[in-house]
């Protein structure tokens, strides 16, 4: 695992990198600890002095995941976003590697600011984008389900070949169906 403030240390930009990002709270570190089968691979984003950096996890040589920064609710000042959002667009417009977003929503509150930030970009960089509306064990099963049902048919008409699916990191439900996608997007048969 590597942690670092800029994308210019990040490791070299070659192989399959797949980055996960989530607004602040909404269940990354918890969908990525489940999805590698560990229990603490991705700090909780409470950890000070964390939130900021980019987390690398080598799979293989040729393959890793990146915990890109979020943001969390507190009111984040301008200059912040700014930089945030320029590092994102660097990132997005130039890393070669990057073959997918993995883009963790709490279901309760799907498709924030954040979340249309991170999808305008995807489709402004053509970068394949999968959603995980995770805690779905906090909604009960018909509602988990039409909050599924509403998000894909946003999709629909914004990203058509965006895919989305139900998470629970609590019931590790959903976990073979991500792994589905990210296989597909490294190149795993
Ligand atoms: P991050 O800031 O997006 O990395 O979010 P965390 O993974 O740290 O999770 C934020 C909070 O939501 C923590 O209190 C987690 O225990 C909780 N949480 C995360 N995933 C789930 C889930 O699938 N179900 C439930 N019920 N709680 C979850």
């Amino acid at each position: 695992m590597l942690g670092v403030p800029r994308m210019s240390l990040a490791p070299a930009d070659e192989g399959f990198e797949i980055a996960f990002s989530g607004r602040s709270n909404a269940g990354k570190s918890s969908a990525i600890n489940a999805i590698t089968s560990q229990k603490s691979l991705a700090r909780t984003s409470k950890t000070p002095g964390r939130t900021q950096q980019l987390m690398f996890f080598q799979i293989d040589p040729q393959r890793r995941f990146v915990d890109l920064p979020g943001y969390g609710y507190a009111k984040v000042p301008r200059t912040v976003q700014k930089q945030w959002q320029n590092a994102m667009e660097q990132y997005f417009q130039k890393r070669q590697s990057l073959c997918g977003i993995f883009l963790v929503m709490d279901i309760r509150h799907p498709l924030t600011e954040f979340d249309q930030k991170m999808m305008h970009w995807c489709k402004h960089c053509d970068i394949p984008l999968h959603i995980a509306l995770t805690k779905a064990d906090k909604l009960k099963y018909g509602a988990g389900k039409s909050a599924l049902i509403q998000v894909s048919q946003t999709l629909k008409q914004t990203h058509p070949e965006a895919t989305v699916q139900l998470f629970s990191a609590l019931k590790k439900t959903g976990i073979d169906e991500a792994h589905a996608i990210l296989d597909n997007w490294l190149g795993i048969e």
